[in-house]
């Protein structure tokens, strides 16, 4: 395996103190399935005040001592260092009452949540894998180290992390840990909303994070009980071929994998079931829906404490979306107005995965009049470059 250099120079440096040193988890898991890992986390025998003793003559930073790890900076680059470690009980769903070290490398992948991110490589003993992490990569499975029950009850994040997995890389999740989620997805109520968030925005910009939502929506709903109201809703009209749900996440396959056009296509549709007229021929109406969206996007996104330009974005796009340009570049020029030029261009997106996931009727001519939209668009941008020089 070629691995990272500052790694390969740190568990060297390791070494030739006497010390037993890997590179672990997440990063193992990418340079098997061939990606480039975003971090390499290494894990050792040696105790903190060891390794920090080892890398004197390095710039380190006590980052989580009292659990085992010390970051040190390498190439520019920061890498933790953590001490083989076991986590004790785990009596709030979240966090181990105390932690202890231990020599024994096994001992460190068994409190690793998934098979695939409890391995441990290094030059000199090749891959550790005491749980069958490599053959479930290779059988795309997601499958908890140990009793998923246990596993999840000691900390629920793993849960949406096991979501999260099976979405990025389109992994199927494994009989008895799926189950298992199904039975505990109660327990996800306990979970730090910062840590949740992190791990949905990944899940939804996953390749397959249009069948994981699907599949585990009652669990998704533990976190956004909102979303409960479009499943199996009819939107009863000409425009409509699928009901709520699957027209939501029609479209949110669709659009680029970016959070916030993700988000936005999650819940642009949320207030329809609040606002539905039903007129004499039976059809459904959704007039103002736009407003109720947001309105209920706005306490969302709030809860889950997103930072205020994510959700600023997300608000004005769902509350634009639907506007109908219908070939008129003053409205284009109203919108360009409040949104500015770049979230106009992503609203044009959203305007596009929408009708996308919409029935057959009138789409040609929907899509016209977003291709005259884009016209406008570019128009009104050079005029505003004119006028600048
Ligand atoms: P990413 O590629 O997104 O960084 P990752 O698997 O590396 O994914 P991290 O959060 O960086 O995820 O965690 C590093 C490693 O720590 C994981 O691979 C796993 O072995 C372990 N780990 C992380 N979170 C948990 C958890 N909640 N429970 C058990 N083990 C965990
Ligand atoms: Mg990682």
């Amino acid at each position: 395996m070629q691995i990272n250099k500052n790694a390969e120079k740190l568990i060297r440096q390791l070494n030739n103190q006497g010390y037993e040193a890997f590179i672990v988890g997440g990063c193992v898991r990418d340079y098997l399935l061939g990606l480039t890992p975003h971090d390499t986390d290494i894990c050792t025998n040696a105790l903190p005040e060891q390794t920090k003793k080892c890398f004197e003559a390095y710039r380190t930073f006590d980052t989580g001592i009292k659990h085992g790890t010390i970051s040190v900076v390498c190439g520019g680059e920061v890498y933790e260092i953590t001490t083989y470690r076991i986590d004790g009980d785990y009596s709030d769903n979240r966090h181990p009452d105390s932690v202890s070290f231990t020599r024994n490398i096994n001992e460190d992948l068994q409190r690793r949540d998934f098979t695939v991110n409890a391995m441990a490589y290094n030059a000199e003993y090749g891959l550790v894998d005491p749980y069958g992490g490599k053959n479930d990569l290779k059988d795309k499975i997601i499958r908890c180290v140990g009793n998923p029950d246990t596993r999840f009850n000691e900390d629920a994040l793993r849960i949406l992390r096991a979501l999260r997995f099976a979405s990025v890389y389109g992994f199927s999740i494994e009989e008895n840990t799926s189950k298992s989620i199904f039975k505990n997805a109660d327990l996800l109520k306990n979970i730090a909303t910062e840590r949740v968030i992190s791990e949905f925005l990944k899940l939804i910009c996953g390749k397959d994070a249009v069948k994981i939502l699907d599949a585990y929506r009652e669990t998704i709903a533990v976190i956004i009980p909102e979303i409960t109201v479009m499943f199996n809703f009819n939107q009863n009209n000409i425009h409509h071929s699928y009901d709520l749900w699957q027209h939501t996440l029609t479209a949110l396959g669709t659009i680029e994998p970016n959070p916030i056009l993700r988000m936005t296509m999650l819940l642009h549709d949320i207030g329809k079931p609040s606002v539905k007229t039903t007129d004499n021929s039976g059809q459904s109406h959704f007039q103002g829906h736009q407003l109720e969206s947001k309105k209920i996007a706005d306490r969302i996104l709030h809860r889950l404490r997103l930072p205020s330009d994510f959700i600023n974005k997300t608000l004005l796009l769902i509350e634009y979306h639907d506007v109908r340009f219908n070939g008129s570049k003053k409205l284009m020029k109203k919108v360009m107005n409040v949104l500015g030029t770049d979230l106009t261009k992503q609203l044009l997106e959203v305007e596009y995965a929408d009708i996308s996931a919409q029935s057959e009727y009138q789409r040609e001519e929907k899509l016209g009049y977003l291709k005259t939209a884009k016209t406008h668009l570019n128009e009104i941008i050079k005029d505003n470059e004119c006028f600048k020089l």
